[in-house]
């Protein structure tokens, strides 16, 4: 069969009367006797096929008695305006179908082991098993295609904006992500290994340092971390850096491409994003990856409290802890089974406890009642303003774990009460982190985001003194409660950078030998730069409305890490071992 091949997908009531020639997939087959139908389906979408054993040479008859789910056909046929009553409003070709004259089988199938359609019953194992039939599944198409479109937008934004797109290494030496690195031994050089970039933040330094102004890449990273549903070892960045900037030259940049990106999916993103310091947010969200698609604002009822007689809040608020509530409106008419889920849930998060309160009838009733002080509980709720019907929830804890369990629940209360408007997409800045955080087991300073973040200039005569409280020019994006990139304004002077690898325990010979080659360059004239990373598996999982990255990559692996298709990890020939100058522990 020749001719230029039609798109299955893309026939509509206006092509009736054309000759067409098809080639795809065999979807599914009704056999009524005199009429066989096949659904056609390729790339561009599916279509009906008609073969009518009253007009169709019987040679094709018989080839579409024999075809079979995920056979690969061409097909010659006219298309033709379906009977009124045989219309359908549910696929775009719907008006029509192919009446056929010649099948071809241009490959077989074995029955594959579930069905090609997006209502699948495999489980994910299997799916991923089979991938590339998995692939095949409409709704996985669509992913596929708007990552690409994405992608692409991301790139003509960029690239018109004048940045250039720089490829770096994937062999490299550990950089500074704070995460496991995957590594790769060297042949030639045995005993020594390379490994893989967990992002490729010193290269985009560097870069700046070479000159080029404006650098980004979409950019494979790799990071030995436990994965999740929003998380694999591998995964790709939209990575940027800029020299010379401020805060805005960056933010600007990344609404414009994100705004781009989430257009391919019908969206517009209002701009410029609202800007919330991390304190606001924590003292507002509970968390540093607001979702402000609602309000129901946490508050601080710390003062409320001083004195209450009760010894795990007094104890709390003693340590430099908080007591920090939330006002759930109409609240009061919650089950005492939701309120124990909550309370568990606040412990997950890190409440010793939760405190709980309603206000029905005038009376506030609350287990808490007991071991309160008199007129604790009404001073509390009089200050977050609870109204007749609410609930409210209190936690007593030290600052951080008490906005951390509040956050959960006001994300849980916001879903509960139906305040979260879906069809909202709310983008929102997230700035001036705390530099350093403190590991309470060991006391140890550890960087928020990685160890080249500058500091804010304001700040810096507290680095030695009060690390805690120095800010950072660091910054995250955020959408609708997801966290979609972090970045900084870079440390580029050598003596800031020096005060602030000691205060991280790193000494002038591990800085040397971990970063040499960037205190190095940062002798040599290094400008002001700055700029951040987002992930890219996670901006199109939100835009495809799925909240697996998984969904959105052509090849995952498991969240065991595991790739079931090709069977990765695996075992290599002991030779390839021998080569390495490796032998393998068992553990
Ligand atoms: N390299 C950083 C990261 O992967 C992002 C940045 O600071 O630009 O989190």
């Amino acid at each position: 069969m020749s001719g230029k091949r039609q798109p299955a997908g893309e026939l509509r009531a206006a092509d009736a009367g054309r000759k067409v020639l098809l080639k795809g997939w065999v979807g599914r087959r009704r056999d009524l006797g005199e009429l066989i139908f096949l659904t056609v389906r390729d790339r561009s979408g599916m279509v009906q096929v008609l073969f009518d054993k009253a007009r169709c040479p019987q040679e094709a008859v018989d080839r579409a008695a024999e075809a079979r789910s995920e056979d690969v056909v061409a097909i010659e046929g006219e298309v033709a305006l379906r009977g009124e009553g045989q219309r359908r409003t549910d696929t775009a070709t719907g008006d029509i179908e192919v009446v056929a004259s010649r099948l071809d089988f241009l490959a077989r199938s074995e029955t594959p082991p579930f069905v090609i359609e997006d209502r699948t019953n495999a489980t994910e194992e299997l799916r991923l098993e089979y991938r590339y039939l998995d692939l095949r599944r409409p709704g996985m198409q669509k992913n596929i295609r708007l990552r690409d479109e994405i992608a692409f937008r991301i790139r003509r934004t960029l690239h018109e904006r004048g940045f250039l797109e720089v490829e770096t290494p994937m062999l490299t030496r550990s950089t500074p992500e704070g995460a496991r690195d995957f590594l790769v031994p060297s042949r030639q050089h045995p005993t020594l290994f390379y490994a893989l970039p967990q992002s490729p933040q010193i290269f985009k330094q560097l870069l700046m340092v070479s000159g080029f102004e404006k650098y980004f890449q979409i950019a494979r990273c790799f990071r030995d971390e436990d994965l999740r549903a929003d998380r694999q070892y591998e995964f790709t960045q939209v990575d940027l850096e800029i020299s010379f900037p401020t805060e805005d030259d960056v933010f600007e940049a990344v609404e414009a491409f994100l705004a781009e990106a989430y257009a391919a999916v019908g969206v517009q993103a209002s701009r410029p994003f609202p800007r919330l310091t991390y304190a606001e947010s924590i003292d507002r969200y509970g968390t540093d990856r607001p979702d402000i698609r609602f309000e129901l604002p946490l508050c601080d009822v710390s003062s409320s409290f001083i004195g209450s007689g009760f010894a795990p809040i007094d104890g709390a608020l003693a340590a430099g802890g908080a007591v920090r509530g939330l006002r759930v409106p109409g609240g009061a008419a919650f089950s005492r089974k939701k309120l124990d889920e909550w309370a568990e849930e606040a412990k997950k998060h890190g409440a010793p406890a939760l405190l709980w309160a309603k206000l029905s009838g005038g009376e506030i009733s609350s287990p808490a009642k007991k071991n309160l002080a008199a007129g604790v509980l009404e001073k509390a709720l009089a200050e977050a303003k609870v109204a007749e019907g609410d609930l409210f929830l209190a936690v007593a804890a030290s600052r951080e774990a008490s906005a951390a369990a509040l956050g959960v629940l006001r994300i849980a209360a916001g879903r509960e009460l139906k305040l979260i408007d879906e069809s909202r997409w709310a983008f929102v800045w997230v700035t001036d982190f705390p530099l350093v955080g403190r590991d309470d087991t060991t006391g140890a300073w550890y960087p928020m985001n990685h160890p080249f973040t500058s500091p804010r200039d304001e700040d810096l005569h507290m680095l030695e003194t009060d690390p805690g409280r120095v800010r950072a020019r660091a910054y995250d994006v955020v959408l609708n409660g997801w966290e979609l990139g972090s970045g900084s304004i870079r440390i580029h002077r050598a003596d800031i950078q020096e005060r602030v690898f000691r205060l991280l325990g790193i000494s002038p010979e591990e800085g040397r030998h971990r970063f040499g080659f960037l205190l190095d360059a940062f002798r040599y004239g290094a400008p002001p730069h700055g700029g951040i990373a987002l992930g890219l598996d996670r901006i199109c999982a939100l835009a495809a409305g799925t909240t697996s990255i998984r969904d959105v990559i052509a090849f995952p692996k498991t969240t065991s890490g595991l790739d079931l298709m090709m069977k990765a990890p695996s075992d290599v020939m002991p030779g390839q071992l021998r080569e390495l100058g490796i032998s393998p522990i068992k553990p």
